[in-house]
């Protein structure tokens, strides 16, 4: 049986960075004899509105629903007209309604690259659908109000379920990173009582479930310092969703930029590919797009449709990504703007591409 993925590009530069993670994806699976991957293409963002009517048709919703797992592109929806109920934001609906509970954002600095710190390896793991973000917020029914002219209000969620099920995916993944093995976890207990308190005592009762990894733990105001300070001595960094936003866009600083800062968000089931960065429509068109997020988050994906299926070749092709992307980031050949090169965002995916191929 082939995997299925599905592909959505997105808005602005997703349109160009979506294709090279697709462009290497594919040279690394047809690098592994017997494995077979269909990808297929489907409507979303802007495009999708003007030929469906829509940014997230049902189509695509129905579609997605067949596929093993997912690559979306970056989503421009702060330019989209206000008011237009078939102008939605699709990443926090298909977050939600494909239950993708963890959003994993690993940084890693490059020996070759620009960047504030050197020796960089960690992954935030970040809550994907409570917390304070509004556009998730469906146990409080809105997350924000406005009561009155001159007030406004924000819920944050926060439930044990949820702290549970990304408590386990930060555990298992300090696990199966065999670094460091120790998870941070970031809260403010101090001030948010209730939910942090909630948030933390879940997260102590499932650390008791893996005596290997070590648990420790941060008020965010002092974590944000630590991060920029001492980055090396972190792993796992363990976060509600707001917090986990903030400090994964941060530790990117570290590394040379979004340009640099992959994502997976993952579900029991599905797994969706998505770079931590936006549409940048100040790049857009510019062919100045640094596809290496989107390119490595289509490597997570594959990494972790071979751990959940036991299937070393999908494993195989994954590593292959990882190493040739090493490889051109290490000659500094292709690189683009963002990284000091020249390189066009074509060029930097041909090249991992070919190494793929060559290795
Ligand atoms: P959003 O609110 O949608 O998350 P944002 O406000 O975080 O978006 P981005 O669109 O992610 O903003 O980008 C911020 C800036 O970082 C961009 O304007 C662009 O200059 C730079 N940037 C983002 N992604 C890339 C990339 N892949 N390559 C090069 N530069 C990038």
């Amino acid at each position: 049986m082939p995997y299925n993925i599905g592909v959505l590009n997105g808005d602005d530069i997703g349109l160009e960075v979506v294709p090279q993670a697709v462009r290497v994806m594919q040279a690394a699976i047809a690098a592994e004899t017997g494995l077979d991957v269909q990808f297929h293409d489907f409507p979303v963002g802007w495009p999708s509105y003007l030929e469906y009517g829509h940014t997230l048709p049902q189509q695509t919703m129905d579609g997605l629903r067949q596929m093993d797992g997912f690559v979306l592109g970056p989503i421009g929806h702060a330019a989209y007209p206000k008011g237009d109920p078939n102008c939605v934001n699709a990443h926090p609906i298909l977050r939600k309604q494909f239950d993708l509970f963890a959003n994993m954002r690993p940084t890693r600095s490059y020996p070759t690259l620009p960047s504030v710190q050197r020796d960089v390896d960690l992954l935030v793991v970040r809550e994907n659908n409570e917390g304070f973000q509004p556009d998730r917020n469906m146990i409080a029914g809105c997350g924000e109000f406005q009561p009155t002219e001159d007030s406004a209000f924000s819920v944050r969620v926060i439930t044990k379920r949820g702290s549970e099920r990304v408590a386990r995916a930060a555990f298992e993944a300090a696990r199966q990173r065999g670094g460091k093995r120790r998870v941070t976890a970031i809260h403010k207990r101090t001030v948010f009582k209730l939910t942090d308190g909630l948030f933390m005592r879940t997260v102590e009762s499932v650390a008791k479930e893996y005596p290997d990894i070590t648990l420790d733990d941060y008020q965010v105001d002092t974590f944000a310092m630590h991060l920029v300070m001492r980055p090396q001595r972190f792993d796992v960094i363990l976060c509600t969703n707001m917090f986990g936003d903030i400090l994964s866009d941060q530790a990117a600083g570290l590394v040379g930029g979004l340009g640099m800062a992959p994502g997976l968000n993952i579900g029991d089931t599905q797994a969706m590919a998505q770079a931590t960065h936006g549409s940048a429509p100040d790049i857009a068109g510019k062919k100045l797009a640094n596809p290496y997020a989107m390119i490595m988050s289509g490597q997570m994906l594959l990494e972790w449709l071979g751990a959940r299926n036991q299937d070393a070749r999908m494993v195989a092709a994954a590593r292959r990504i990882t190493t040739a992307v090493e490889q051109v980031l290490g000659e500094g050949k292709a690189l683009t703007r963002d990284l000091s090169g020249t390189a066009t965002t074509d060029e930097m995916g041909a090249a991992i591409a070919e190494v793929c191929r060559a290795l």
